[in-house]
């Protein structure tokens, strides 16, 4: 049996990968996007940290922190995501959570920006991802964005992956692997949609 320690070792290297395929599949540009994962049975949260590109995400930048947000270790001295606030709020809500991601896909952004569900367009993307609703705009790392992520958590209690208005997505699951394959099925999904209504349009000449 492994003990804490390693799994928080094991969890800080998935956290690093996961952070470096979500770059590489272009859910997230430049420095935006966080990643957290829950510490199975704990109220501990690894989470990267703030500024950072998640193409450069190594194992020990990542931040242990507990439910309030208290830093309780930080091998390398950095700061933590500014969105550490929203994380901690859907781990609080949603016990099954085990991994939260926060990403700017552009395609499923691009959807965020009409403030609506995303269109399921394909019958994979109806049974795996079910809904798709959209959360309100606040500044990056406000109380008030906070509040709206806050909001949709409470108000659809089995939703894993919603649209963040005009900022990008936000995708939940019981490990990483899970996070990170439904940001990238939302993704997908975001891109079939747009492709089906330009040929839509085109076909009306
Ligand atoms: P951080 O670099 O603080 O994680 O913020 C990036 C982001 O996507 C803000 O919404
Ligand atoms: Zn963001």
């Amino acid at each position: 049996m492994s003990t804490k320690n390693e799994v928080i070792k094991k969890l800080r290297e998935d956290i690093a990968e996961y952070s470096k395929r979500s770059y590489m599949r272009h859910l997230v540009s430049g420095t935006g996007g966080n990643i957290s994962v829950k510490v199975p049975d704990s109220a501990l949260v690894l989470i990267t940290p703030t500024g950072i590109s998640l193409a450069e995400i190594e194992p020990d930048m990542n931040l242990l922190v507990d439910f309030e947000g208290n830093i309780l270790e930080n091998p390398l001295g950095f700061n933590p995501s500014k969105e550490t606030s929203f994380h901690l709020v859907v781990y609080r809500i949603r016990p099954d959570v085990g991994a939260v991601a926060h990403l700017h896909p552009p395609y499923a952004t691009a959807f965020s920006n009409k403030g609506e569900t995303l269109p399921l367009l394909t019958i994979n993307s109806r049974i795996a991802l079910k809904d798709v609703p959209c959360i309100e705009c606040a500044l990056p790392g406000s109380r008030e964005l906070c509040d709206f992520v806050k909001e949709g958590i409470m108000k659809f209690k089995s939703v894993n992956a919603f649209l963040m208005k005009e900022h990008g997505i936000l995708t939940l699951g019981p490990d990483l692997k899970s996070a990170f394959y439904t940001a990238d099925l939302v993704e997908d999904t975001a891109k079939i949609a747009l492709f089906t209504e330009i040929l839509e349009v085109s076909k009306k000449g």
